[in-house]
């Protein structure tokens, strides 16, 4: 594989995209933030797959950081990067620094209303209006055909959906599938901070959601025991401070009492410092 063209710059990104799509190229986009891992090749697998040309953007974004010392400590690995996505076959890596990626008078923001004030936006205030405006500027800078977003960050994903939705990005957005590690854990750039003991007790993230994946196949129903049955079983195996467990509608993430229809298992969990996240999305047939 050539090595990927390395742009720096907006103006550098856009005349990128412009030539390719001249020369009638497909773009495929994924996004990150960096420190990947396989989670991350897989969506640049998949981009390459349905695109003549693979754009991944490695960028850190200050914006939805709620708390700068999570910022600080995000794991910044672009050589590693760098070699890994040449190996993946990206064509080009969009690595801006802040002060390209955001103009110092920089006053307009994205934001998407309630979806961002669910889950993981009451903990994290802010936080959906920094990926919204970065994704947003992204999509515009490399303007591709369709980006690649990992089902992970489920509520991340669907915010996205809803707003290329609403201000026509003229994008298709393609969710992928949660990529884990032998044992179950989510891959994330986040996990290499865990304390050995806490990596042991990461596990329960993801055993804790199949089992109430199981519990609904079994015929449960009823949304509020369930996620409290969660609870109390992140509480007996981790030591870990539980930021939410919730049972939701997969749309609008509206608590569920009764559980049917596109159906979100989600949970959050603080290790330390290290707040990690899983979440299983299950179809229930509705009873009439
Ligand atoms: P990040 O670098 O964490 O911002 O993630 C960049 C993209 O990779 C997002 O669309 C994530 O949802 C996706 N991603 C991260 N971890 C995983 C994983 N374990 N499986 C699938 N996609 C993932």
């Amino acid at each position: 594989m050539p090595a990927p063209d390395i742009l720096r710059t907006p103006a550098a990104m856009l005349a990128w995209s412009k030539t390719a799509q001249r020369d009638g190229h497909t773009i495929g986009f994924v996004p990150t933030m960096g420190a990947l891992h396989k989670g991350h090749v897989t969506l640049v697998e998949r981009a390459r797959a349905e695109n003549a040309k693979v754009v991944v953007s490695v960028y850190v974004n200050p914006t939805q950081f709620d708390n700068p010392d999570d910022l600080k400590k995000y794991p910044r690995t672009f050589d590693a990067d760098r070699a890994l996505l040449e190996k993946a076959g990206a064509n080009a890596i969009y690595a801006p620094d802040d002060t390209a990626m955001y103009d110092p008078e920089a006053r307009t923001w994205v934001e998407v209303g309630e979806l961002a004030d669910a889950l993981c936006g009451l903990s994290r205030p802010g936080h959906f209006r920094g990926v919204c405006t970065v994704v947003t500027k992204l999509l515009s800078i490399v303007r591709p055909d369709r980006a690649y977003f990992g089902q992970k960050d489920y509520q991340q994903l669907r915010i996205i959906e809803v707003v290329a939705r609403d201000l026509n990005l003229g994008c298709a957005i393609v969710p992928c599938p949660i990529v884990r590690e032998a044992d179950g854990l989510a891959c994330s750039s986040r996990n290499v901070r865990l304390t050995p003991q806490h990596r042991q007790e990461a596990v329960w993230l993801s055993k804790v959601l199949r089992e109430a994946k199981a519990k609904i196949a079994a015929g449960e129903r009823e949304g509020l025991k369930l996620a409290g049955e969660m609870a109390e079983q992140l509480e007996a195996h981790t030591s870990g401070e539980i930021d939410y467990v919730a049972v939701v509608d997969a749309l609008n993430f509206a608590d569920l009492q009764k559980i049917e229809g596109e159906v979100l298992l989600a949970l959050a969990v603080k290790f330390g410092s290290v707040r990690l996240i899983d979440n299983e999305r299950v179809s229930v047939p509705v009873k009439t």
